[in-house]
C-alpha cells in the first residue's frame, strides 16, 4: 500500500508532501518518513510500474511520432471492413487480395479507416488499368453509395454526413 500523496512525475515516484522525488521504500507503509498514515487501498507500485512500462515501449513517449500519427499506425494495424469479412480475396473478383483500399481515400482516408469502410481489392481493381477503382469513377461511386448504405443501416445518416461531409447516395443517385 502507497500513500495517497504518492504520485508520477517525469515517470518517477513523487511525494506531493514532500515536494520532491522519492523512491517506493520511503513511501512504502512500513515507513513514516512521509509521517503521514493514509494509504490507498489499491497496489499503487503496480499499477505504477506496468504504466511507465508501457511508455517505455511507446513510440508516443520518445516524441519520434505525433500522437495522432501513432493512433492511425494502430488503426491500420487493425484493419476491418463492414463490407466484407473476407479480406484476403478482392471484393470484385476474387482474386488473392493485394490492398486494403480505403473506400473514402483522399482526406478522409483515416475516417474511412476508423470506420473500417475498407474493401479488399486486387491490383487491377485496386490502381493498375481502367478497371481499377482508383481509375474508374462509376465503380468507385458505386463502392462508395454501396459503404454509405451499410454505415446508415448500421449506424445513421446524420453520422455518415458529420464524420464524411458528403451524402453521397444524394449527391450521386443519377449518376
Ligand atoms: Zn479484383
Ligand atoms: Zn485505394
Amino acid at each position: 500500500m502507497y500513500c495517497i500523496y504518492l504520485k508520477k512525475r517525469k515517470n518517477k515516484p513523487f511525494c506531493k508532501l514532500l515536494d520532491r522525488e522519492i523512491t517506493f521504500a520511503e513511501c512504502s507503509a512500513e515507513n513514516t518518513v512521509n509521517n503521514c498514515r493514509e494509504y490507498e487501498t489499491k497496489n499503487f507500485k503496480n499499477s505504477f510500474y506496468k504504466k511507465s512500462t508501457l511508455n517505455k515501449k511507446s513510440p508516443l513517449k520518445s516524441g519520434k511520432i505525433k500522437k495522432q500519427t501513432y493512433k492511425h499506425q494502430k488503426a491500420d494495424r487493425n484493419r476491418a471492413s463492414i463490407i466484407t469479412n473476407n479480406l484476403t480475396n478482392c471484393y470484385i473478383c476474387g482474386k488473392k487480395t493485394v490492398n486494403i483500399h480505403e473506400i473514402f481515400y483522399g482526406s478522409y482516408r483515416h475516417t474511412s479507416i476508423k470506420w473500417n469502410l475498407t474493401i479488399p481489392l486486387c491490383l487491377e481493381h485496386h490502381t493498375f488499368g481502367e478497371n481499377a477503382i482508383h481509375n474508374n469513377r462509376k465503380l468507385d461511386l458505386k463502392i462508395k453509395i454501396l459503404a454509405q448504405t451499410i454505415f446508415e443501416n448500421k449506424f445513421s445518416k446524420e453520422l455518415f454526413i458529420k464524420e464524411f461531409g458528403i451524402d453521397y447516395i444524394e449527391k450521386y443517385k443519377k449518376d
